[in-house]
């Protein structure tokens, strides 16, 4: 078995979301007006219920589809299409937003984009949201963890539409909908524990996402389409196991995740880009004089898997964007690689990895930068 340490591009589902979904698996549709559907709606109801409940809202304002990029483009494409105007957006955005933004600036959309310290965070939510129609921001960066200062952000809207991107955020660290004040939010239940192709978007029922998909009305028409009974009940299941060890788990992980800083911080001419104030689970690093393709590659001939975190590569090494928003030169950028625990990570998997992590850095420092 690897040593994976790449939780935050994907978690393996969680046994309890097995079995759930498993249990679920034949459930038809939940629009049916007869028994089978009557089944199914209540399964789905229930989903809704559960998943209303952990993140703090109704279940009316809880939309089920298919991916956490899926719900980020409903949500400001939606929202966009109502207010029209300026879009307040930061550049670390994961692609999800980021390409959404830029899609919407060609379709007219002005572009507000918001600095971004040395820290990875947004420097001054206060000042965000003036002069914005529409404000856009994550709540913990993919790449760097680093947790984004949502609650100020949301505090200052007076008004103004807020779509909050917690797909990093949601099963991790406390989120509750209603306390925040945004308009809407999107979550990914494979983030968590749950299955991959189930996206989650919460929605305000007012100002609510003019829909950008039209169909049969399912979901308070904002995302039509026939339900993934299954997977719903998956999610739900897998975000009351991820909420009820959220705690206890943020502990063990914090713990790792020092042990694994403090490690690399042994090996010279390292920069660490992930900042106190983040999620548990991130440690990214760069190795200068190292290409994280190599890093990755030579990880992955000894069994531990992790990546750049930055959803640009594709295959090709380019700097990513959101360490370049935060001003690390394009070289450095180049040598940044993340490592991401999970509920699945041991001790004994940081330290297999801080034992072999010296030597595979100075190889990839032998075959130097392309
Ligand atoms: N937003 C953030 C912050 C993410 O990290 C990701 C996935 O990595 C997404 C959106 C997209 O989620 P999905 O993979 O479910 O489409």
């Amino acid at each position: 078995m690897p040593h994976y340490f790449d939780h935050a591009a994907t978690t393996p589902m969680r046994e309890v979301a097995q079995r759930t979904w498993l249990a679920h698996a034949s459930a038809l549709n939940a629009g049916g007006q007869y028994a089978s559907g009557r089944q199914a709606r209540s399964v789905l109801d229930g989903a809704r219920e559960d998943i209303a409940r952990l993140l703090g809202c109704e279940p009316i304002e809880v939309i089920f589809c298919a991916s956490g990029t899926e719900a980020d483009n409903i949500a400001l494409q939606g929202l966009w299409k109502r207010s029209g105007g300026t879009i307040a957006a930061s550049g670390i955005e994961h692609p999800a937003v980021l390409e959404t933004v830029r899609a919407l600036e060609h379709h007219g959309a002005a572009v507000r984009w918001l600095p971004v310290g040395a820290d990875g965070t947004i420097c001054d939510p206060e000042a965000a949201t003036q002069g914005a129609d529409l404000v856009t921001c994550m709540w913990a960066n993919n790449e760097t963890g680093a947790i984004q200062p949502v609650e100020a952000l949301c505090a200052n809207a007076s008004g103004i539409p807020v779509h909050v991107d917690a797909v990093q955020a949601v099963g991790h660290i406390p989120v509750d909908f209603h306390a925040l004040g945004a308009t809407t939010l999107a979550a990914s239940a494979h983030k968590f524990g749950g299955p991959r192709g189930l996206g989650i978007l919460l929605a305000k029922r007012s100002p609510a996402p003019s829909p950008v998909l039209f169909g049969g009305g399912q979901e308070r028409g904002i995302r039509p389409g026939t339900n993934d009974v299954a997977s719903a009940a998956a999610a739900a299941a897998a975000l009351r196991e991820a909420v009820a060890e959220m705690e206890a788990e943020a502990q063990r992980l914090r713990a790792l995740q020092h042990r694994l800083l403090d490690a690399i911080s042994s090996i010279e001419d390292t920069q660490i880009h992930t900042p106190a104030h983040a999620l548990p689970g991130h440690v990214h690093v760069s190795f200068l004089g190292a290409e994280a393709d190599s890093l990755i590659m030579l990880l992955d001939s000894q069994g531990f898997e992790a990546s750049t975190g930055s959803a640009c590569s594709n295959g090709v090494n380019r700097a990513s964007e959101v360490l370049l928003s935060m001003g690390v030169p394009v070289a450095t950028a180049r040598s940044a690689i993340r490592f991401t625990l999970g509920y699945t990570t041991t001790e004994a998997d940081v330290e297999a990895l801080i034992a072999v992590l010296p030597e595979v850095v100075s190889r990839a420092r032998l075959a130097g930068m392309a």
